[in-house]
């Protein structure tokens, strides 16, 4: 297993729609391996490939207890509305509001390529759609308005001191 390196904001790979996953071999196995070590490594909650420069339909996550790999993720249901506190790896962890739904279904495929779905509520659910955002080239800070963007960007760079 290997710690890759995280890609960052503004890096172009995360603003792609990413393309789906169709071989379901060892190589993807040991990908997720890789992701699930960086994300660990980093102390986060969950990892899409676009994190790691690559544009794939893909993500890991480890969230109040729903451990699972999610190949060509889709949000198929949600319900309600949370408020809460949120960080991306990809931009320092720096933490901003945002509104999501409350519930979230997830359909994807696991790491041998089964189809499965998961419900989900409060942080995980948050999770799902973060994840699943950045399948689709999305970021929390494109939730934001304006003004807030472009604090969390300004402290992205500092703490970066690019
Ligand atoms: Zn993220």
């Amino acid at each position: 297993m290997a710690i890759i390196k995280i890609t960052e904001y503004p890096e172009k790979v995360l603003g792609e729609m990413g393309k789906p996953v169709t071989e379901f071999d060892e190589e993807l196995e040991k990908l997720c391996a890789d992701m699930y070590e960086t994300m660990y490594d980093a102390e986060g909650v969950g990892l899409a490939a676009p994190q790691i420069g690559l544009n794939l339909r893909l993500f890991v996550m480890d969230c109040e207890g729903i451990k699972l790999i999610a190949a060509n993720p889709e949000i198929i249901h949600t319900e309600g509305e949370q408020s809460g506190q949120e960080g991306c790896l990809s931009v320092g962890k720096v933490p901003a509001v945002v509104v999501r739904a409350a519930k979230a279904r997830l359909r994807a495929q696991d790491e041998k390529g089964e189809w499965f779905e998961r419900d989900a509520e409060g942080y995980a659910a948050r999770c799902f759609l973060h994840e699943t955002d950045h399948c689709d080239g999305k970021l929390f800070i494109d939730y934001l308005p304006k003004m807030r963007r472009e604090m969390v960007v300004k402290s992205f760079k500092k703490r970066k001191k690019w």
